[in-house]
């Protein structure tokens, strides 16, 4: 598992696993964590699911999950316990671990609120029931009723009418009949039961009756009831979301998060699929609007690390080869001449190999390096720097190979160096981290890779000298890609004391030597 994700899928019933396969199509990085407590669960099949009539909701999600499993998704089994906000990204809490995320589908589903009668919560799902869509046709030419606890009972009991000739409205906590209701009822042969119904009975072959409250029994082989549908969206009230109620009249039916059509809520980067943000939501309904939102969200990332890229090449252009070669020849000398304390601290000693130079300037570090037995490439974007150094590296007796190329262009050869070194080397930052990834890969097995840079930076003072320190890699960017295959060895602040050149001004490095493991 990774920590950080494009989106973290909450919920993997048909909303959360369709999202997450159209996000993974679109080469998304996901993980989808499920709790495994689907709505319909306590039913033995799903219908009105094209080409998936009958099958038992635990195979549809296996199957499911089979395939978000084939694009690469992750799958958690677990619950998300918290989720907030931290910057631009999300942090997800789940177990005894957080994750990141830069966006968030939640596809939780909702929890049926049933009537308080005894006996009739054991039966939910196998022949207490909710939807004509669902299970009416499993029931059809059965004794069905419908228990009256709302305005839409009348109606529940017509549409279960389309399905049986043996259908009865048990009127219980319902509203008194209009007359026009009671004709129709009247008409299509639909008895109309008053009296509350205190229990609902059951032998092994299934539900038998329900209980009146004056002590008669009405024989049923089903009852229809009408559920309050809850979102599960507390992780969501964080976030700003709350559950809006719908209802009919005063007749709450049940609870979601509000949102537009591809499931985009009130709350940036959040996106909602399914039951928890549509209370009438069916499976296939379901799993259409995590496409929706899946589809969604990657137009969201396409469009914002487009946005990003344009950013960080602009930024890039404004800190490439002109400008440096303007500020290396605008003086005899930039830097101090001598190699860089951190790197001489750090690898003094060890043995000598391939070493690359990132950002190497006027060379003192390349030619220390030289110096010391290892085959040096010392790579700027400079040309004028870089004469300086060959300048150095001549007079010194060292044998340096010097690549005149920004770090992205330069075609390095991958896994190639046994040291990385890049010393308080402006590099550009992109949406995609696309230098510290340059850096990690150049490192050959078993190799270093060592980045330094000042500790002690004052943005807004860097900013009136024309740069944003936000633009730039750091060492913990750097660390932020750091996986299993790496062995951090230092990761510290320390002092620092440097007799001249520019920069001297700084008192602190941060010092990040990583070794990739063989
Ligand atoms: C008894 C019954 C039978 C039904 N039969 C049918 C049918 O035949 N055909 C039909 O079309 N519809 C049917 N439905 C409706 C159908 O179940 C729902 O419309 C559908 O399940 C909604 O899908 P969903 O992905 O939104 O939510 P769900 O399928 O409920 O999935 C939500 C998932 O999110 C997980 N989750 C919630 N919170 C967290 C959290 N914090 N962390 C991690 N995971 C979490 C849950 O554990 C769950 O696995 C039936 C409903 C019921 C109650």
């Amino acid at each position: 598992m990774n920590d950080n994700y494009d989106v973290v899928v909450i919920g993997g019933g048909a909303a959360g696993l369709s999202g997450a396969v159209a996000l993974l199509r679109s080469r998304r990085s996901v993980l989808l964590v499920d709790a495994g407590e689907p709505r319909n669960a306590p039913a033995g099949h799903v219908h009105n699911f094209l080409t998936r009539d009958g099958t038992a909701p635990a195979d549809l999600y296996a199957a499911g999950r089979k395939e978000v499993q084939a694009y690469g998704g992750q799958i958690l089994q677990a619950r998300v316990d918290n989720v907030s906000r931290d910057g631009e990204l999300f942090v997800v809490a789940l177990d005894q671990r957080t994750v990141t995320a830069r966006r968030l589908l939640a596809a939780t589903g909702s929890v049926d609120e049933l009537p308080a009668i005894p006996g009739l919560a054991q039966r939910w799902g196998i022949d207490v029931l909710h939807c004509a869509y669902c299970h009416g046709w499993e029931v059809r030419d059965r004794r069905v009723g419908v228990l009256a606890t709302g305005p839409m009972a009348a109606h529940h009991a017509l549409l279960f009418r389309q399905l049986s000739s043996q259908v009865m409205l048990l009127g219980h906590t319902g509203p008194a009949l209009e007359p026009a209701q009671r004709a129709e009822l009247d008409a299509l042969g639909i008895a109309v039961i008053p009296g509350r119904v205190v229990e609902v009975e059951a032998d092994g072959s299934g539900l038998t009756a329900v209980l009146l409250e004056d002590g008669s029994r009405v024989e049923l082989d089903a009852l229809v009831v009408a559920p309050v549908c809850r979102a599960r969206a507390d992780l969501l009230v964080p976030l700003g979301l709350q559950p809006a109620e719908v209802r009919v009249g005063d007749f709450l039916l049940g609870t979601q998060i509000e949102a537009d059509a591809s499931g985009a809520t009130a709350a940036e980067g959040v996106w909602v699929a399914g039951n928890v943000a549509s209370v009438p939501a069916q499976v296939i309904s379901s799993a259409a609007a995590g496409l929706a939102a899946g589809s969604a969200i990657n137009n969201d990332l396409v469009t914002a690390d487009a946005a990003g890229a344009a950013r960080a090449d602009s930024k890039h252009n404004a800190h490439g080869q002109d400008v440096w070669d303007q500020r290396y020849a605008s003086m005899d000398r930039v830097w101090s001449g001598q190699p860089n304390a951190a790197l001489v601290a750090e690898v003094a000693g060890l043995a000598p190999g391939r070493a690359l130079d990132v950002g190497c300037g006027e060379g003192a570090d390349a030619v220390w390096l030289a110096r010391q037995g290892w085959d040096v490439t010392g790579l700027d974007v400079s040309g004028v720097a870089l004469q300086r150094a060959a300048l150095h590296a001549e007079q010194a007796g060292a044998q340096v190979q010097w690549v005149h190329a920004d770090l992205l262009d330069a075609s390095l050869a991958p896994s190639a160096f046994d040291l990385v070194s890049v010393q308080y080397a402006a590099l550009p930052r992109t949406a995609g981290h696309d230098a510290e990834r340059a850096l990690l890969a150049a490192v050959a097995p078993g190799g270093l890779l060592l980045v330094v840079h000042h500790a002690d930076i004052d943005p807004e003072a860097a900013k009136a000298h024309g740069f944003d320190p936000a633009d730039f890699v750091y060492p913990a960017d750097v660390a932020a890609l750091l996986d299993v295959n790496w062995h951090i060895e230092v990761n510290e602040t320390r002092p620092r004391d440097i007799a001249g050149g520019a920069g001297a001004h700084h008192t602190h490095d941060v010092v990040l030597r990583a070794r990739r493991r063989d």
